[in-house]
């Protein structure tokens, strides 16, 4: 009889469109132990991409440059042929991993130049990119956040109403509630609670208006009002005693591969910071994209204790400039949560090996690492990604080699990080303010010159 109680309203939880792990589950019905969701950024489609023996040719995002490898799955001086997308889709959909929601955090448009887009290419391109995820995924919930591609011109994100807004407002309703489709026409963010997740909100920011190439919002102290926006919906959540996870394109904090530069203009940064300083009891995490490298931060408060974890994920697309040296192979990944309070626990990194796939003719999306037992730590909160920063940070350390190695999602294990990259990788890792940043530099490195 308990057993077939137990069957009966696990069904019941099923038919009221909660599949997977961490719903909330009627009373008698197991409790899942893990909850799961996937992130996944930078799509960035080249719908130009095809195979063809003129190799200046193969795709619009190589800017006239000879293609290095190409074949079906793409190729290093390329954005993603639509056959990749599919194929992390494919993957995720087929991998047997239930997760109960997706974060997808922006960029879907090639990198071409301005003039070869237009606001209805790039309308079609996030079009194409949300009706695959529908068809493939209908009844998950998807969270998605604008990235800087994701408008034309690129990065001029506006702080009222437009047509991109506008379209991304009725393309993403099957996933959010009235306001967050309120929220999302006037300034490109929202907020929205979580299916089956009680007393998870997730908050999207667009922080593409925080950018130093958008010209819309020089010297706008709050442009869209999005910081009150933010304070004021942290707040709400934190009354209700809610846990939020806040998704965005451009991280905060400092660019781990150049000295002294932070992701967005300094000023927005340190609003954020100290917005997230304020909140960090209420925020379980955050989870960005736009470097399309793999790597991790850590706030700390101002006597610099950890207080808030935040993940960076490597991009879908391979794409490289001419001259750089590296790129990352396509990514995708899986968070693991304690269903109730949300903490997280670990990161299920995939990957493509691109020239692999290639060769082969087929894609063979592999796990590249699990966060806890590749660095033998607990779990993904800060208390421990701090401690595994500083075990980065010695002399030789093992572990920091593994990291540099998975920063490019495993696409070159020969690349070295010197001593000054390491400096500037582990100070942004560590350091996400101005001030501690820079000391961070002096004290550790003893290099910083500005
Ligand atoms: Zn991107
Ligand atoms: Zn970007």
């Amino acid at each position: 009889m308990a057993l077939l109680g137990t069957f009966l309203c696990c069904l019941l939880a099923a038919w009221h469109g909660c599949p997977g792990l961490g719903l909330p589950l009627a009373p008698g019905c197991p409790a899942p132990t893990v909850g799961q969701f996937w992130h996944v950024t930078d799509l960035h489609l080249d719908p130009t991409y095809h195979i063809t023996d003129d190799h200046t040719k193969v795709c619009a995002s190589s800017k006239g440059a000879n293609a290095s490898n190409p074949g079906p799955f793409g190729d290093v001086l390329c954005d993603s042929p639509y056959q990749l997308i599919l194929s992390a889709f494919d993957f995720i959909k087929n991998s047997g991993q239930e997760a109960s929601f997706m974060i997808w955090t922006g960029d879907s448009p090639p990198h071409v130049p301005v003039p070869e887009l237009s606001t209805d290419t790039v309308i079609k391109v996030i079009t194409n990119m949300t009706t695959t995820v529908q068809n493939l995924f209908p009844n998950l919930q998807v969270f998605p956040a604008l990235g800087n591609h994701d408008y034309w011109p690129q990065d001029q994100l506006p702080i009222s109403t437009s047509k991109v807004y506008d379209a991304v407002a009725s393309l993403w309703k099957p996933w959010l509630d009235e306001e967050a489709i309120s929220t999302l026409k006037k300034g490109g963010f929202y907020s929205q609670s979580v299916k089956c997740n009680p007393n998870l909100r997730i908050i999207s920011l667009n922080t593409n208006l925080y950018y130093g190439p958008n010209l819309v919002t020089i010297n706008n102290t709050d442009p869209a009002n999005q910081f009150e926006w933010l304070e004021n919906t942290l707040n709400r959540s934190q009354q209700s005693k809610e846990k939020v996870y806040i998704i965005a394109h451009i991280p905060v904090g400092y660019l781990p591969f150049s000295s002294g530069i932070t992701a967005m203009r300094q000023y927005y940064n340190e609003r954020l910071i100290d917005i997230f300083r304020r909140f960090s009891n209420v925020i379980a995490g955050q989870f960005y994209g736009h470097t399309h490298r793999d790597s991790v931060m850590v706030l700390s408060d101002e006597k610099g204790s950890p207080i808030n974890s935040g993940f960076v994920a490597p991009a879908v697309t391979p794409v490289k400039g001419l001259s750089q040296k590296e790129t990352n192979n396509p990514g995708v990944r899986l968070f693991q949560y304690e269903p109730g309070n949300y903490t997280l626990l670990d990161i299920l990194q995939y990957y493509l090996n691109l020239t692999e796939a290639n060769l082969k003719g087929e894609s063979n999306w592999k796990l590249e690492y699990i966060l806890t037992k590749t660095y033998n730590v607990k779990d993904a909160q800060p208390h421990s990604l701090y401690g595994l920063a500083k075990q980065f940070s010695m002399l030789d350390s093992k572990e920091f080699i593994k990291y540099y190695n998975y920063y490019f999602v495993s696409f070159d294990s020969s690349a070295i990080c010197d001593k000054h990259c390491k400096a500037l990788q582990i100070c942004a890792i560590m350091n996400l303010d101005h001030i501690s940043y820079v000391d961070c530099l002096k004290q550790y490195y003893g290099k910083y010159n500005h």
